[in-house]
């Protein structure tokens, strides 16, 4: 059977963000990182009604030079560990010279989790703070929501839902999916 999923980001969607310049970036250490609060009960509940929950995050500060793969890793097992729900976290280590297809906005990630879960994209939506989620999740197919946190770039052109909080995020899409329920034809 087909499932639905919410590909989230990380950074500015599970955790906060570190912002430098006006521009976020995650956080150095797992000491540092703040999960935004709420989330693993609204996750949950995501989750209770067949939502597949895959994380989808560029690391290039890898490539970089400028942080370790191991920490990266080690930030990304204690994000699953207290979100305790979340089923994949799928992470782009490379940088844009790579060319990779997995560093959004390509939609590498999201078409692999899919392949993974069996996944119904047009049924899907990716949640981000940034351009380049949201063009991932176009590219891929799915619905999209970006959580406009007021960065000091540019935001994308289009999206389908602008919110200002994760909470918010996965309000809407509990929302549309119980209007789908309602929509169902009876018996
Ligand atoms: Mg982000
Ligand atoms: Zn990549």
């Amino acid at each position: 059977m087909t499932s639905r999923a919410i590909f989230l980001d990380r950074d500015g969607v599970l955790n906060r963000p570190v912002i430098r310049d006006g521009k976020p970036s995650p956080p150095a250490r797992p000491e540092d990182v703040v999960i935004y609060p709420g989330l693993r009960t609204q996750l949950r509940r995501l989750k209770d009604r067949g939502f597949v929950l895959i994380v989808v995050t560029n690391q290039p500060d890898v490539a970089r030079g400028t942080a370790r793969k191991e920490t990266v890793e080690r930030i990304n097992d204690l994000i699953g560990r207290e979100l305790a729900v979340i089923d994949r976290i799928l992470v782009c280590y490379h940088d844009n010279g790579d060319n990779c297809d997995c560093r959004k906005p390509r939609p590498g990630m999201l078409l692999a989790g899919a392949r993974e879960f069996d996944v119904d994209l047009a049924r899907s939506y990716i949640i981000g703070d940034r351009r380049g989620d949201v063009e991932a999740g176009m590219a891929a197919g799915v619905r999209t929501i970006f959580i406009d946190r007021a960065y000091r770039e540019t935001p994308p052109a289009v999206c389908d839902h602008r919110v200002s909080s994760s909470l918010e995020a996965l309000t809407i899409i509990e929302n549309e999916r119980e209007d789908e329920e309602n929509r169902r034809p009876a018996g």
